[in-house]
């Protein structure tokens, strides 16, 4: 019966915030693996050591001088180091970072520097063994995690040292590489920690008391959400709602693991547990979640032409410029693919020209500036009318709707509108359901 207990940066940003880690750690002895991200942002206009860093290594490729961001990194890891009173040689680590500075430095062994002398401080602040991403998170030279390999490495360091700290967000390639996950990875690595030692639970330390409703920062105040279901929370992590990675729950879902995403600063707070199957039926939907930023091209077909063709054809151009497509609305004589902005951004001349060129496209229209928004519920599948009051409360408050999506499942509705519209369409939404 051991845990996983995973700290984010909103848990590490200063010396007092790793006291709080430290109580939370030794008030139960199942948490015996625990993984850390690099330190956050202590208030709202600090920076995240994972930034500067992507900063630093952008100077040095470009031979910009870089000393002031150097020393601001490494002071505010000697200024915990020092409120700690520990011993560990944050001057030497830093002085291995500097050599390695260069113009060629490669992005991902700089940037995973936060994570690893966060996990170095901590594992000597907490008395647990230090085990190093790069020896236990194995990538194979596909760029995907070795899943097999990974638990292999991390049960037996754990067999072997009992209580470890692992720096979340990077593991390496088989020659040593450093290679790093995705922005926000260190729930992965926890993740797959809690798979490796077939923990009874994996927690996810963070800010706020579990997932929220709606994005705290749109809402005032939004309700948690005491049980969701794993595919709930994929929708509305990959929707917007990052309190958690949306790949987190990939491998302690086989393993049927619950999560429970938990808040540091108010540990006695139940917060979220996400399981594959919930009875709770309290409430019709679980969350609303929403991204801004789409583009959809809308292609108009001649009318004899055979659609699943067509549509084929115009996907295999996406493909062509690596493009993802989000959605595919479609009518009669036409239909949209939906993708997010910043995707298409750099190639959407050439990926026009190339739909012109086929031969049964009649006219391409875009559209930028779209949001989606993501209504997320179990619940929803079982009750009639949902949809009708979804669209009935955003037209009343004369929200244009632009397209609408929803799975045969059940389990989400997406709504697209403009960017402008994004926050208020989730407030109405929120009041409408929720409050
Ligand atoms: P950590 O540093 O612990 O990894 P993150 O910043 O990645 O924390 O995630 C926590 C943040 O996610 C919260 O502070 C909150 O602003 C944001 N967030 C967005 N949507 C939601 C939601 N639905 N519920 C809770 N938090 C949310
Ligand atoms: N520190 C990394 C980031 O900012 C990883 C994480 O926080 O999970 O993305
Ligand atoms: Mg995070």
């Amino acid at each position: 019966m051991f845990f996983v207990a995973k700290f984010g940066g909103s848990s590490l940003a200063n010396a007092s915030q790793f006291k709080k880690v430290k109580e939370i750690v030794l008030a139960d002895e199942r948490r015996r693996l625990i993984v850390v991200s690099a330190l956050g942002k202590r208030n709202k206009e600090d920076s995240k050591i994972t930034d500067l860093l992507y900063l630093l290594h952008a100077h040095a490729r470009y031979s910009v001088p870089s000393d002031n961001i150097f020393n601001m990194i490494k002071e505010r890891y000697l200024e915990v180091k020092c409120e700690l009173g520990l011993n560990c040689d944050i001057d030497a680590e830093f002085d291995e970072i500097a050599k390695r500075l260069t113009k060629d430095a490669a992005a991902d062994y700089i940037v995973s520097r936060g994570e690893y002398i966060t996990a170095k401080i901590m594992a000597e602040y907490l008395g647990f063994t230090f085990v190093d991403a790069q020896d236990v998170i194995a990538f194979g030279y596909d760029g995907l995690i070795d899943q097999a390999r990974t638990s292999e490495l991390i049960d037996a360091n754990f067999r072997k040292y009992g209580k470890i700290v692992i720096p979340g967000f990077y593991g390496a390639y088989p020659n040593g590489a450093i290679k790093l996950l995705s922005r926000g990875g260190s729930d992965i690595t926890g993740s797959l920690a809690a798979k490796a030692i077939s923990a009874s639970m994996y927690e996810n330390w963070t800010d706020v008391s579990g997932i929220l409703m709606a994005d705290p920062r749109i809402v005032d105040s939004p309700k948690r959400i005491k049980q969701i279901t794993y595919s709930e929370l994929r929708e509305l992590a990959y929707m917007g709602a990052n309190v958690l990675h949306e790949e987190t729950i990939f491998p302690v879902q086989e393993s049927n693991i619950p999560i429970n995403i938990l808040n540091t600063n108010d540990p006695k707070n139940p917060g979220t547990v996400i399981t594959q199957d919930c009875d709770d039926k309290s409430q019709i939907i679980t969350g609303i979640a929403g991204k801004k930023n789409f583009t959809s091209f809308t292609i108009t077909k001649s009318h004899f032409c055979r659609k699943i063709t067509i549509i084929r054809q115009i996907l295999q151009i996406f493909e062509k410029y690596k493009v993802n497509v989000e959605h595919i609305p479609s009518s009669i004589d036409s239909f949209s693919i939906i993708v997010s902005s910043d995707e298409v951004e750099k190639c959407i001349y050439d990926l026009v020209s190339d739909i012109k060129k086929e031969k049964e496209v009649s006219d391409v229209q875009i559209t930028d500036q779209i949001a989606l928004v993501a209504v997320v519920g179990r619940n929803m599948a079982t009750k009639a009318g949902i949809s009708g009051k979804l669209f009935a409360v955003i037209g009343n408050n004369e929200i244009n709707i632009k397209t609408i999506a929803q799975g045969l499942q059940e389990l989400n509705i997406i709504v697209g509108v403009d960017n402008k519209d994004f926050e208020k369409t989730i407030k109405v939404i929120y009041e409408n359901f929720v409050a």
